[in-house]
């Protein structure tokens, strides 16, 4: 019982993924009825290419038809979606407010990956999680965040405006001592990408959801 649980869990976090990475692609011009295709021939994909992680591994990474490559970074994303939700489930953590804050920053995240910004009508989804976690909010913390961030913004262009609002609705919901954690893990992981691929240029927000997960399972 407990292994079907697992694997229940396990592919909700990646179907997760997958359904957010469609809805990043497509916002705001989302087509309910919309079959997925192939990005570079336009075939419509088969059920059995639509299984999240495991479709990758049955067509070798490759579209059956023309053979391109598929980019690895669909089933690598939907992997560790799959196991964020799977970890945060066995070590007994609170799934009603950590889906939630997972789905959002993800969201979040594709879209500024795929694009370089993020949709102001996305950070209504915070809206549930404020209301869930009324009792726990942080209003220091996140104005002293907001506040930091737009003077070191002021004096050097490299933050994102999206960067900041993210960050201080984290420190909101989060508080100060998770929010020092997340910046020093999204800005560690910075650097070592710098050091491994000499990118100067970097989209922030995935790095800050990454962190935040991070911090969500073990702390
Ligand atoms: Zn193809």
């Amino acid at each position: 019982m407990n292994y079907a649980f697992n694997l229940i869990i396990f592919t909700l976090g990646t179907s997760l993924v997958s359904f957010l990475t469609v809805i990043a692609h497509e916002y705001p011009h989302i087509k309910p009825t919309r079959r997925s295709k192939c990005d570079n021939c336009q075939r419509t994909l088969t059920w059995l290419e639509l299984i999240p992680v495991w479709s990758y591994l049955i067509t070798k990474g490759r579209c059956k038809y023309c053979t391109v490559p598929i980019d690895r970074l669909y089933p690598l994303t939907e992997f560790a979606g799959g196991t964020f939700l799977l970890v945060a489930a066995l070590t007994h953590k609170n799934l009603i407010i950590i889906i939630p804050i997972f789905t959002v920053l993800t969201l979040l995240a594709i879209s500024d990956h795929l694009f370089g910004y993020v949709y102001l009508t996305h950070y209504l989804l915070f809206v549930p999680i404020i209301i869930i976690n009324n009792q726990h909010l942080h209003f220091i913390p996140a104005l002293i965040i907001y506040t930091l961030l737009t003077l070191l913004n002021h004096l050097n262009k490299g933050i994102g405006s999206g960067d900041i609002e993210v960050l201080t609705i984290l420190a909101f919901l989060l508080g100060l001592d998770m929010i020092l954690k997340i910046i020093l893990i999204a800005c560690l992981a910075c650097i070592i990408h710098f050091t491994l691929t000499k990118k100067i240029k970097f989209r922030f927000i995935p790095y800050i959801s990454a962190a935040a997960y991070l911090c969500l399972l073990f702390w």
